[in-house]
């Protein structure tokens, strides 16, 4: 049976013997060789950790199989958690292995489909509301206290804890800690758990610091324009938060790396998720883009060296939502099942 990451990085983490190993094999995700963007732009070691392999499809599975480990260490008989989709997901699976109850509370018409069908299918009960995440992180926040729930976003220490594993397996790949990681940031709880994966691979293990560069969408940017956004707008829902939770940790893990936190447009993200998809055989978000379009960004403007160890986390399964996959995209008409139509289409 593949082990998951609390039975993987049991010393790294905050389990003691009561601690169930809760998993449905998450982490041991593939690091894989750019063969084509990054020689394209002139960089000869990057890579993507290829996060969207998780059982669910995406990263949110590290930080869910602790923070659910933990719930239920500690009395919890249901899962509570506001969501733009995946962590509503991971939730929903990891209730389902356990048989505990989960509430998943949602932007109405926020989710991508693929998201909302794996919730719906693993069993949640699901709650949408008419306002943002934002305002569905507010209600779970003050759902909070109900006796026998448990908080599973990110403000929940667990998941952050759960989700710095990935750090720790890059390194192991690796061999050594990259020189940058580009990532998307939305809730920022992502790029505050892989600042402190790599902080403790210095401190344990001497290891070499990377500079972190995160990304958000020009349309809900709150950390690079200094104030949370009321309407957070973008293609990329995984990262459509105007007040993100993690906020000054984001802004440590940017500061104390000697990184940035900057802002790409709808169209760049775009761009890149299918750049992932033609060029490298990866197919992934569009929120995962957007660490990819600040990544071209940056060496398109000389600020990346040609050696460099670049890793950029593909953060979730680009099959979950098929719309955005297809703007821009048309499916050709059919045509008579004979060689010569077939002939005539290819052209
Ligand atoms: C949750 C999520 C993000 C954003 O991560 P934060 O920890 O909220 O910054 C990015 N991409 C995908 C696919 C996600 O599910």
């Amino acid at each position: 049976m593949t082990p998951g990451i609390i039975e993987r990085y049991a010393a790294w983490l905050p389990v003691t013997p009561a601690t169930p190993l809760v998993s449905l094999g998450e982490g041991s995700t593939p690091l894989v060789t750019s063969r084509r963007i990054g020689p394209s732009l002139g960089l000869s070691r990057l890579f993507f950790k290829y996060e969207g392999l998780n059982p669910s499809g995406s990263f949110k599975d590290r930080g869910m199989a602790l923070a659910v480990a933990k719930a239920i260490e500690s009395g919890a008989h249901a899962l509570i958690c506001a969501s733009t989709g995946n962590t509503s997901a991971s939730a929903s699976a990891y209730a389902a292995s356990r048989g505990l109850k989960a509430l998943v509370v949602l932007p109405s018409g926020g989710v991508a489909t693929g998201k909302l069908a794996q919730a719906l299918a693993y069993g949640a009960l699901i709650v949408p509301v008419r306002g943002n995440f934002d305002r569905a992180l507010e209600v779970v926040r003050a759902l909070a206290q109900t006796p026998g729930y448990a908080v599973v976003n990110s403000i929940n220490p667990f998941r952050i804890e759960g989700q710095k594993t990935a750090a720790l397996e890059v390194f192991e790949q690796l061999g050594v800690a990259p020189d940058r990681v580009f990532l998307p940031v939305g809730n920022a709880g992502n790029i505050t758990a892989y600042w402190r994966g790599f902080s403790e691979l210095h401190e344990k293990r001497g290891a070499s610091l990377p500079r972190m560069h995160g990304a958000q969408a020009t349309g809900a940017a709150p950390i690079v324009k200094g104030h949370p956004v009321k309407r957070p707008r973008t293609v990329a829902s995984a990262i459509r938060i105007g007040n993100p939770a993690s906020w000054k940790t984001a802004l440590a893990a940017r500061d104390q790396s000697h990184g940035s936190i900057e802002a790409v447009t709808d169209e760049e993200i775009l761009s890149a998720q299918r750049l992932l998809a033609r060029e490298e055989g990866l197919l992934a978000e569009p929120a995962s883009g957007a660490g990819v379009a600040l990544l071209i960004r940056m060496a398109q403007t000389g600020q990346l060296r040609p050696d460099e160890r670049i890793v950029c986390v593909l953060t979730g399964q680009g099959l979950k939502d098929p719309h955005a996959l297809m703007r821009g995209l048309r499916l050709p008409p059919a045509v008579e099942p004979t060689e010569d139509a077939v002939r005539a289409a290819i052209g």
